[in-house]
């Protein structure tokens, strides 16, 4: 039996996982994924080239879907964003905050219907005074839906680090888009440089009182 069955190493957004491949009578590709196990069943007849992109795909869809839902769980956002909220002079109601991992090309959005802002699941893992910004940038577009002079002014008396924090969002975009073409020796030289964010002096609230 052993011909149809595989194990092997894949890697998936970064994270490692055993890939157990079974052949079986069956007509489509399945598979399940346990802690970093990734377990796939395929039909007998389907080649491997045609099988790897299809077990990449499924992977990632799982890994993420995961990811997500360990983000979900934490409500902190949400108490974050009714603190952002109650800085305007209507605050914007906020039912529900999530941190999505299919949100690619937007750092955040907010719908009026369903009063949920979406953040990108990266944002977990930034500073809490960036993630402020991003909420505060979201809200501000329920009283003005574009990026006039009105938005801005609104949005800097809502959050004063506003434009820090777009600079330091610009960054990470650009980094995170050129990140795979540098050079290993920039890269390394990158990791390296020290960040003063982490202590008290990078949240706009801790110096304002
Ligand atoms: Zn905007």
């Amino acid at each position: 039996m052993s011909q149809n069955s595989l194990t092997r190493t894949i890697s998936v957004d970064g994270v490692t996982l055993t890939l157990f491949l079974v052949r079986k009578r069956v007509k489509n590709v399945y598979a399940r994924l346990q802690n970093t196990t990734l377990s796939v069943s395929a039909p007998f007849n389907m080649a491997q080239g045609e099988l790897d992109p299809i077990i990449a795909n499924l992977a990632r869809t799982l890994v993420r879907r995961e990811r997500q839902g360990c983000l979900n769980a934490q409500g902190d956002a949400l108490a974050l964003a009714g603190q952002v909220a109650t800085r305007f002079r209507t605050p914007p109601p906020v039912a529900s905050v999530l941190f999505v991992t299919t949100q690619q090309k937007r750092w955040a959005s907010y719908s009026t219907r369903t009063r949920t802002i979406r953040l990108h699941a990266a944002l977990r893992e930034m500073p809490r005074w960036v993630l402020q910004a991003v909420i505060a940038h979201e809200l501000a577009h329920v009283v003005h839906p574009d990026h006039s002079p009105a938005f801005w002014s609104l949005a800097r008396a809502v959050c004063p680090e506003i434009d820090r924090a777009e600079a330091f969002l610009a960054g990470v975009s650009w980094l995170g888009g050129r990140w795979e073409q540098l050079p290993p020796v920039e890269r390394a030289l990158l990791t390296g440089v020290s960040n003063d964010e982490s202590g008290n002096g990078g949240d706009p609230l801790g110096k304002d009182g």
